[in-house]
């Protein structure tokens, strides 16, 4: 019996959200009893016996080039296929958009019980009980899961990466690739930006910022601290950025290590999106603002003053 921990990759670069399932994973295995090995799919550039440093001691990889990139249906297929064969009872899922799209259609398959949006290692002390978020971060449930084989998808940012000494044994596994049903034909990518989903700085701007002209000193920070931008809905919806930018409930769910929210009020929408960032930092001139109860740093201050004062501090910094 072993917990299964998958690992997420894109272009043959493993997630940053996959040490931290590794990580949570091992610590299940060694809380039930089990053995923590992990799945890769695809092709990868990582080192894979190195991830042996988070607790796995066994590696398998399906490293068809027909699986480098997602495919939910396709990676459904193949991962049943992989837990029948490998015996996993328990398999461990970052809740990231593949581990979204994935994770719910391998439990229906599988019939197992699912937990999405889990936060904390399952209390195993009287059966399987996991804390996991609902009403986007308002409130915690605690799920109890009764079926031989679970899944778990954990919440990015809710457990800390944990790496000590050790390496993996890979081992391929031949199982044949379904066809697809539906077939990519283009991709167009935003190209010399971070990609938002990915970064780990995101410097985000609101309706407080006025209008358009006034992002220059947003882009300027973003690119200065090597992250991302984002925006509000409401600046999404009046055109002043493009709608890839917009966070939140509506939008795209982000969990980066720093996210300043400057201008932006913090309705529950917003939050919805935002509220599993490591360190959310809100500069706004109201000291009401709702956004400053989830920071964990606040400037009350007028943006056009602040922002630029943290740019030149920047500069300054990065000068020496
Ligand atoms: C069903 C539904 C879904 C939604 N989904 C989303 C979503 O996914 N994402 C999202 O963002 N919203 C979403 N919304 C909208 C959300 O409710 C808010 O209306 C929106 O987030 C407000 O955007 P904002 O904070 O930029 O603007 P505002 O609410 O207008 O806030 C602007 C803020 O800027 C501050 N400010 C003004 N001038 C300055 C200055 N010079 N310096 C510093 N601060 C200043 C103000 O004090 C204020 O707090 C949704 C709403 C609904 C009903």
């Amino acid at each position: 019996m072993s917990v299964l921990i998958f690992i997420d990759q894109s272009e043959g670069v493993i997630k940053k959200n996959s040490f931290e399932a590794l990580s949570y994973g091992a610590k299940v295995a060694e809380l039930t009893g089990q053995e923590a090995v992990g799945i890769v799919l695809g092709q990868v550039k990582h080192d894979l016996p190195s991830l042996g440093k988070y607790g796995v001691k066994k590696i398998y990889q399906v490293g068809k080039p027909e699986l480098d990139h997602l495919d939910a249906q396709v990676y459904t297929q193949v991962l049943a296929e992989v837990v029948q064969q490998t015996g996993a009872v328990t398999i461990i899922f970052s809740n990231s958009l593949t581990g979204k799209s994935v994770a719910a259609r391998l439990a229906a398959r599988l019939k197992a019980g699912f937990v999405s949006g889990a936060v904390a290692l399952p209390d195993v002390s009287n059966g399987f009980v996991v804390k996991k978020n609902v009403f986007s971060g308002k409130a915690f449930a605690y799920v109890s899961v009764n079926t031989p084989v679970k899944i778990i998808a954990l919440n990015q940012n809710a457990y800390a990466v944990s790496a000590g000494e050790g390496t993996a044994e890979v081992i391929a596994l031949d199982i044949a690739v379904p066809a697809p049903k539906v077939k990519v034909t283009a991709t167009n990518k935003v190209t010399g930006t971070v990609p938002l989903g990915e970064a780990e700085i995101v410097i985000s701007g609101g309706r407080g910022l006025k209008g358009p002209e006034n992002w220059g000193m947003i882009e300027e920070l973003a690119s200065l601290l090597g992250g991302a931008t984002a925006c509000s809905r409401a600046v999404a919806d009046v055109h002043w950025r493009p709608h890839h930018e917009h966070v939140g409930q509506t939008g795209l769910a982000i969990a980066p290590n720093l996210y300043m929210a400057i201008g932006i009020s913090g309705a529950i929408q917003h939050l919805a999106g935002v509220n599993r960032s490591k360190v959310i930092v809100v500069i706004n001139k109201d000291p009401e603002a709702p956004f400053f109860k989830a920071a964990d740093y606040g400037i009350v201050g007028d943006a056009f003053e602040v922002v630029p004062k943290i740019i030149e501090s920047v500069k300054k910094l990065k000068s020496h």
